[in-house]
């Protein structure tokens, strides 16, 4: 068959699952799906030369018809790529081999809430922002919050890993998952295990966590609720040196505190982005504290206490009502007109470590994506440390590049060199590839480093999930 008929063969196989109108093949039909959020595949579609090329964007409405879109898949044998809010960082969503996407937004019923419990089963395509008001209106919360909540879904928090600004109390979205819905590279519809903690054997949920639609589709999944918090305090304090904040961090974080908020900020942040955020000026490291629960008395106690940590290495207090215009305004520098926009080139290196490797991980990282900037560039660098855990912590350094190249090669070439020289840095200083961006394209070709001998275990995983190869081919570095 040749590839035309092969098209309108798979269209209409796809027309028989789904209804025509939710089969999408017109070049303008397309373009919502021929980006995500990575710099460069927004450059590069600007340019005319998108690297997300679906062949047919298809958009199914149940469990099923996903099951039965990739057993179409499968047999056409064409590449199938799930796709979320399309908001992610690291080019993961995009069909960079063409083929089927798999839009899963139309799959967005919340099922079932189980107010004894207080989990609820979600489905992937439900969007982070409209998933939250709608518990809200009922006095719960799913306490993800990443700064994405407009575009990012329930599925595609899985597939990246992703986190949100609660998560040094609440934890990652891999810490909200009790059991996942989802649909293996073959077609079947699989149920995980209802909760996560037991001993039958390994969690297969979490398999699917984190593994950006290699192994298989999510359809839902059930997630721990909370109730609405019932008070807020807030705290901020200054440091002159950074070392002594992160150890201000370390302390709060391994004695037991649970800030909901914990985000640090390196001077140069400090000064430039959260300053304007607040609108006050912040010369200095800051760090900024939110808590958060159901018995008053218990979240002044626990703030009071994590306030005299901060003194204790040498914090000068700030009016704390920064913080709640930080947390009122949250959203809001992420978006237009305070993005990012082009001509200018923009992205992150976020990685994880461990106490022991935080400070260099940051000064490595920090001094190597100076160091490939010629100062005509005017590169601005701001670094925060905002993913707490009881051993460690995330380390968030955005760079900015006001005006790049003009040429798309020559700006993807500086984009690049500066990431690489970046990531290449917090590995060696003893960091993890990421914390909760995902690997996406960007970040897959550190996979095998990262990984070591281990790789070959995930890429032997695929190969017996996923025997001809369709889902999301070549991406996590498979
Ligand atoms: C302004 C901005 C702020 C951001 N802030 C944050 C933040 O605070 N925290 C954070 O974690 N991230 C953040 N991100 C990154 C991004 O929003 C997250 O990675 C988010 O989790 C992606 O969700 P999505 O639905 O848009 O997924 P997509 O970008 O559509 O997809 C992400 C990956 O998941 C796969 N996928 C999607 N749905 C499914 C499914 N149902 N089953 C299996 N695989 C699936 C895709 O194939 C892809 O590999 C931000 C991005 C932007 C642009």
């Amino acid at each position: 068959m040749d590839a035309v008929s092969a098209a309108t063969a798979l269209v209409s196989e796809l027309s028989k699952v789904v209804t025509s109108e939710r089969v999408i093949t017109s070049p303008e039909g397309l373009k919502p799906w021929q980006n995500d959020q990575w710099w460069y595949a927004i450059a590069a579609a600007a340019a005319g030369r998108p690297i997300s090329k679906p062949d047919v964007v298809v958009r199914p409405t149940t469990p099923e018809e996903v099951a039965e879109i990739v057993k179409i898949a499968n047999k056409a044998g064409v590449p199938i790529t799930p796709w979320g809010g399309g908001s992610g960082v690291q080019g993961a969503a995009n069909a960079d081999r063409g083929g089927i996407v798999i839009d899963l937004k139309l799959l967005n019923r919340v099922r079932h809430i189980d107010q004894k419990s207080l989990t609820c089963t979600v489905e992937a395509g439900k969007v982070c922002k409209e998933f939250e008001a709608e518990l809200n209106a009922q006095d719960l919360s799913f306490t993800h919050y990443p700064a994405s909540t407009e575009w990012a879904t329930i599925g595609g928090s899985i597939g990246a890993r992703g986190s949100g600004v609660l998560s040094s109390k609440y934890g990652k979205i891999e810490d909200h998952i009790l059991s996942l819905e989802f649909v293996t590279p073959t077609g079947d519809l699989v149920h995980t295990p209802a909760v996560p903690r037991h001993a039958a054997g390994p969690e297969l949920t979490q398999l699917l966590v984190g593994a950006e639609g290699v192994f298989g589709i999510v359809t839902a999944a059930i997630v721990k609720l909370r109730r609405l918090p019932k008070h807020r305090a807030f705290g901020v304090y200054s440091f002159k040196t950074l070392g002594e904040g992160l150890e201000a961090g370390r302390e709060i974080m391994t004695s037991g505190l649970r800030p909901a908020v914990l985000r640090y900020y390196d001077a140069e942040a400090a000064s430039h982005s959260l300053a304007r955020a607040v609108d006050y000026k912040l010369p200095d490291a800051t760090m900024v504290l939110m808590f958060d629960g159901e018995y008053p008395d218990l979240v002044d106690m626990e703030a009071q206490t994590t306030f005299a940590v901060c003194h204790k290495y040498g914090g000068q207090v700030l009016p704390a009502r920064l913080a709640k215009t930080w947390w009122d305004n949250r959203y809001v520098f992420y978006y237009p007109p305070y993005a990012p926009e082009l001509p200018s080139i923009w992205g992150t290196v976020d990685v994880v470590a461990d106490f022991e490797h935080i400070e260099a991980v940051y000064y490595e990282t920090t001094k190597a994506i100076r160091a490939v900037v010629p100062a005509r560039f005017e590169l601005s660098l701001n670094t925060h440390f905002s993913h707490w855990y009881e051993w460690g912590s995330m380390i968030y350094s955005r760079m900015k590049i006001p005006v790049g190249p003009e040429d798309l090669d020559e700006a993807k070439e500086l984009h690049d060199v500066i990431f690489r020289a970046g990531v290449e840095a917090a590995m060696k200083a003893g960091a993890v590839l990421n914390d909760h961006h995902g690997v996406g394209i960007r970040l897959a070709p550190y996979m095998q480093a990262q990984y070591g001998t281990g790789m070959e275990a995930l890429r032997s995983i695929k190969r017996a999930l996923d025997p001809n190869n369709v889902l999301c081919p070549g991406k996590l570095g498979m």
